[in-house]
């Protein structure tokens, strides 16, 4: 019996590790074809200051139109292309679409007069050793400005490999880039390593803001007092109401995002949200 059990779960065991490799290799397939068929577009999603309500920037997000499966969220399909690596290549098409958007945007307004575009930085791409270069001839390649742009790393990513983070942060600040923590306070504490880390923006994650409840204000409050000790940016995201923006007022978080304000939107729209009104 016991040992029928034993073969038993070894077999599952390897049939879902087959599962898996092959769900990755179609996914691999699909995003190649995907690439070449132009079926990835970027939305952009406003950040906002808490105080005037200004538009500062915006965040790039990806989104899969599929010719037959219809919209696809990037939650759907980024963790599994970070299993199987196909995140490099992708990433690659992204920051490449991204600096194309901003260089339109710069020329249809007369100038970049935002904060900054941010974008989303994967893990796996980011320790990758090339990542530093790839980047800066990115932008010279494109003709876009460093400073037009915010990296989001994660906690979990940085804890990876610290001190290759830092060292690749310092180079990328040094070029001109900003960086911002995403998901703070999901991960990994960063915190001895806070004071290291020479970032500009701390981003609180979406799942403390939008159904905020008193523990919730407290990792706010703090992440906050973090920011101003630090100081470094804070900025909430998931703000679904007013009456979470007049909280974050109160309390002196400087920026936001959220459907309260505006959810992703495709390039031409936010543009259109920029253009001064007359
Ligand atoms: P994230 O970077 O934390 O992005 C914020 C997510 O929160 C976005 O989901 C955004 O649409 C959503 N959001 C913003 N405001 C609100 C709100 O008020 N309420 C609610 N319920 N949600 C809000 P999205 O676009 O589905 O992206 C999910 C995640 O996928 C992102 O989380 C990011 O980790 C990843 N992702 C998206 N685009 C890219 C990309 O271009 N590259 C990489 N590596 N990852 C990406
Ligand atoms: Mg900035
Ligand atoms: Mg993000
Ligand atoms: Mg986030």
């Amino acid at each position: 019996e016991a040992k029928k059990t034993t073969r038993g779960s070894t077999q599952f065991y390897q049939d879902s590790m087959s599962v898996q490799a092959r769900e990755e290799l179609m996914l691999e397939n699909d995003i190649h074809k995907a690439i070449k068929n132009d079926e990835f577009v970027m939305y952009y999603q406003p950040q906002l200051n808490v105080e005037t309500n200004e538009i500062i920037g915006a965040e790039a997000l990806i989104r899969w139109m599929h010719p037959e499966k219809g919209l696809i969220m990037p939650d759907a399909f980024i963790p599994l292309a970070e299993e199987s690596g196909i995140i490099i290549k992708l990433e690659e098409w992204i920051f490449d679409r991204i600096c194309s958007d901003a260089k339109k945007l710069s020329e249809d307004m007369g100038g970049f007069n935002l904060h900054h575009i941010a974008i989303n930085v994967s893990t796996i791409h980011f320790l990758e050793p090339h990542f530093v270069e790839k980047l800066m001839l990115l932008v010279k390649k494109h003709k876009v400005r460093p400073e037009w742009f915010e990296l989001e790393i994660t906690e979990s990513g940085i804890m990876r490999n610290v001190e290759d983070a830092i060292q690749k942060i310092k180079e990328l600040k040094d070029f001109g880039f900003t960086f911002s923590i995403d998901d703070f306070g999901t991960g990994y504490s960063s915190l001895s390593h806070l004071k290291e880390l020479p970032v500009d923006v701390i981003k609180i994650d979406q799942s403390f803001v939008r159904n905020m409840n008193e523990n919730d204000e407290m990792i706010i409050e703090a992440v906050v007092a973090i920011g101003q000790k630090f100081d470094l940016e804070v900025l909430a995201e998931g703000v679904e109401s007013d009456k979470i923006l007049e909280y974050l007022k109160d309390i002196n978080c400087n920026t936001y995002q959220g459907y309260f304000a505006h959810t992703p939107i495709a390039l031409d729209e936010f543009e259109a949200l920029l253009k001064p009104k007359k």
